[in-house]
């Protein structure tokens, strides 16, 4: 009934306009709708193009940043101005302190002083896990947000500064590297908002991008490090002594009075531990003599040296040149007295035995000391000065400090010309071999010679063997050296035994580096197939320190050279220490008196009595003697008289050139053959 009533009231049009009706309704929402999808989407494209604006910003300042500092500083205010918070704040976290957080004082405020208390509060704080949300978000390493309505103080120690201030709310995010959280960047908003999804996104990402910064700035930092240090020892290493003895000498020009000083120490005989228990020891022993000077050094009293940095200046330095070298600045010191305390320390810290390896081994050191009142206009002279020091303490016999003068550096100068002119002069044919004979003192028969290096330079002239050997044997040069001198005798000797039809003999002496090493023998076994000279008539001359440095060595050396029928002699005897017990033992065939003994003997009792028990010592062993350095008849006579087998010495002839030396003994030719 209804149904058809409906019907009735219903006419057609009205049913087309209630259509329409419908259909208008729907139409509008449908395109409300749509225009709200628009703007929604909109909306978001334009939120979204923000953000990446956003990222842009941050990235690109971060790229141009010159320390981590200026991008935090970009970061902050970039953030502050898209999220419209009024203040930002920047914490570090100290890996050193078990990662607390560090307050910076790097803030983006933009207030005028409204926010300055909690800005101060802040700074005073000490974030450790989980105190504040800076500590929150460090701890979970995830952003995180109150409401400073919401929290109660006790957590949050700022909340009600925040509000006194008219801040709302707190947002807070990580900076990361991987995994660890090194920095924590910090908000402050006037009203209270969640922070949603895209937010949180778009802030883990700054924390990522800003991550990158710290790490490019770790790695800058670890090539800064490493490019100043050793790594062994981790001390400075010689660009950042440099540096800092710089700094120190641009200080003294300042402030007047200001002095410093270079202490160099080297290990004493730190090669005979790297080659007796090898390089790890070495390491080891370096390691450890670096914790001892660094523990000895602390403890450098200040008190008597006033404050340290009065002058501003940069304190001790310890650093290693490398090697068993170190050096030490000592900076402001107020008298001569600071380093040589210091240095009389050091070796004491020294004194102590090392245990390397399980061994216990004792290690002294030689200290060079130079002052900056000698007025250094290059820092690498005061350390060259204080390395000069440091050798003249070695020479002096070791464990001991020197400090520099300026007599020291003329000796070194003309060391180092010595040494560079060493290197040339056998190229430059200016060494030459004179020739001692070797006489019967009751004829003065020329029995053979012995051969003596002579170097001949164009503008020094002359130099004695005893200066420069040592110089040759220090710069590695005496091997090489030592083939030719043993060759040119060899060669002299054939011309001279060839011409004379006699066996006389020839003495070539022998440096302890060429006794040390392994290539004696064949050297030796060499020079004699090629020169062809008698057999037995090359005689091989030694001082007693050079066997008695190693006696087992030299046996087996003086053995094998026993086999090629060379005879060896003992040089400058008396002199030296030996064992009479290990004199026995060696296959030596002649004793040469030292010039010390012969020379005024007939004046001096003493002197007599020694050549005296030698002469007895060496007929007990059944040895020849030469006497050495003879320069008057009446010392030759007493020679004579004690039995003395051979004399070299000016009273006869001195060294001289081959053709000279042939000279004399074709000279003696006819005589020789009327007795
Ligand atoms: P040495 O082997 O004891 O040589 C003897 C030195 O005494 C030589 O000095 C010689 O010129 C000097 N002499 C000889 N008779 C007299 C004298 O009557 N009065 C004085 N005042 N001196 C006399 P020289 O040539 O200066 O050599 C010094 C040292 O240098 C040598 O002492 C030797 O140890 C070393 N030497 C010389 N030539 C060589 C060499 O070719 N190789 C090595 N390794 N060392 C050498
Ligand atoms: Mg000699
Ligand atoms: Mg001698």
């Amino acid at each position: 009934m209804s149904d058809s009533t409906d019907h009735a009231l219903a006419t057609p049009a009205d049913a087309e306009i209630a259509r329409l009706n419908r259909r208008l309704r729907r139409e509008t929402s449908a395109r409300q709708e749509a225009e709200m999808i628009a703007e929604r989407g909109l909306r978001d494209l334009f939120q979204r193009q923000q953000e990446i604006v956003l990222l842009e910003t941050i990235a690109a300042s971060a790229n141009a940043a010159a320390s981590v500092e200026e991008a935090m500083r970009h970061a902050l205010a970039a953030v502050c101005k898209f999220a419209y918070w009024p203040l930002g704040h920047l914490l570090l976290v100290d890996d050193n302190a078990g990662r607390t957080l560090n307050s910076t004082p790097i803030w983006h405020d933009e207030s005028d002083g409204r926010y300055d208390t909690l800005r101060t509060l802040t700074e005073s704080i000490a974030f450790g896990r989980c105190i504040g949300l800076p500590g929150k978000v460090c701890e979970g390493s995830a952003p995180a947000w109150i409401n400073a309505h919401s929290h109660d103080a006790g957590a949050y120690p700022r909340l009600p500064e925040a509000q006194r201030a008219g801040l709302c709310s707190l947002f807070a995010f990580p900076v990361m590297i991987d995994t660890e959280v090194v920095a924590v960047l910090e908000f402050f908003s006037m009203a209270y908002q969640e922070p949603d999804e895209a937010l949180l996104r778009l802030m883990a990402q700054i924390g990522i991008q800003l991550g990158r910064v710290v790490e490019r700035e770790r790695t800058r930092e670890k090539l800064m490090h490493d490019a100043l240090h050793d790594p062994l020892t981790r001390l400075g290493n010689r660009k950042l002594f440099l540096d800092r003895l710089q700094q120190a000498q641009l200080r003294a020009r300042r402030v007047p009075g200001y002095q410093f000083c270079v202490l160099f120490v080297d290990l004493d005989r730190f090669k005979g531990v790297n080659d007796g228990l090898g390089h790890q020891a070495g390491d080891q022993l370096i390691i450890a003599t670096a914790n001892r000077l660094s523990a000895s050094l602390r403890q450098t009293d200040l008190v008597s040296r006033g404050a340290i940095d009065q002058s501003g200046g940069g304190g001790d330095i310890l650093a290693r040149m490398g090697g068993d070298e170190f050096t030490i600045l000592l900076d402001n010191i107020n008298s001569e007295q600071v380093p040589v305390r210091v240095a009389e320390r050091l070796m004491s810290a020294m004194a102590d035995a090392f245990v390397l390896d399980g061994q216990q081994v004792i290690v002294t050191a030689s200290i060079g000391i130079a002052l900056n009142k000698n007025g250094y206009d290059d820092v690498q002279d005061m350390l060259r000065d204080a390395d000069i020091a440091m050798y003249h303490a070695k020479q002096q016999g070791r464990a001991r400090w020197v400090m520099f003068d300026s007599a020291m550096q003329e000796k070194a100068l003309r060391r180092l010309q010595l040494e560079s002119e060493l290197r040339l002069a056998q190229e430059r044919d200016q060494l030459w071999l004179a020739y001692q004979p070797v006489v019967t003192p009751r004829d003065g028969v020329i029995r053979g010679f012995e051969a003596l290096l002579r170097w001949e330079h164009p503008v020094y002239g002359a130099a004695g063997p005893a200066e420069f050997i040592p110089v040759a044997e220090e710069i590695g040069l005496i091997s090489a050296m030592g083939g030719w001198i043993l060759g040119q005798a060899c060669r002299q000797l054939r011309l001279w035994q060839d011409e004379s039809g006699q066996p006389m003999t020839m003495s070539v002496n022998l440096s302890a580096i060429q006794l040390s090493g392994n290539g004696l023998v064949a050297l030796v076994a060499q020079t004699l197939k090629e020169t062809g000279i008698l057999a037995g008539t090359l005689k091989l001359e030694l001082t007693e320190s050079m066997v008695m440095a190693d006696p087992e060595h030299a046996l087996e050396i003086f053995r094998q050279l026993k086999e090629l029928n060379v005879k060896l002699s003992l040089d400058d005897f008396g002199t030296g220490y030996s064992s009479l017990s290990q004199l026995r033992r060696l296959p030596i065939h002649t004793l040469k008196i030292d010039r010390s003994f012969v020379s005024q003997m007939d004046h001096h009792d003493d002197k007599r009595q020694i050549v005296e028990v030698i002469m007895m010592l060496a007929h007990t062993l059944g040895l020849d003697v030469v006497a050495e350095g003879a320069e008057t008849a009446a010392e030759v006579d007493l020679l004579q008289a004690m039995g003395v087998d051979f004399v070299q010495g000016y009273h006869f002839f001195k060294p001289m050139p081959a053709d000279a030396a042939g000279a004399a003994w074709r000279e003696q030719q006819p005589s020789a053959q009327h007795t």
